[in-house]
């Protein structure tokens, strides 16, 4: 079976602040599915060095996507506390 090189972008500097370099890394996700919050560990990732902004592939929102939709892969339950903010900011 014939695999496409994965695109690596590693070294690229960040599109969102102009000034960071980008960095491989796995981390945490918090993706929305529907009504729920799926937290999927190690995704892997190119984050910024400077203002952390988060770059994934788009076959691996896609692979998110699967596992958030698939209650299989749940591993454990969070509770997450939810809050609304309030201030005399205007909006
Ligand atoms: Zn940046």
């Amino acid at each position: 079976m014939k695999r496409k090189k994965a695109l690596d972008m590693t070294g690229e500097k960040c599109t969102l602040c102009f000034e960071g370099r980008l960095e491989a890394k796995r981390g945490r996700e918090y993706f929305r599915h529907g009504q729920s919050l799926v937290v999927i560990e190690d995704v892997p990732a190119w984050v910024c060095s400077k203002c952390g902004e988060r770059y994934h592939l788009a076959s691996v929102y896609k692979k998110m996507r699967q596992i958030a939709a698939d209650g299989d892969h749940l591993t454990e339950r969070m509770t997450i506390p939810v809050a609304r903010y309030h201030g005399d900011e205007a909006a």
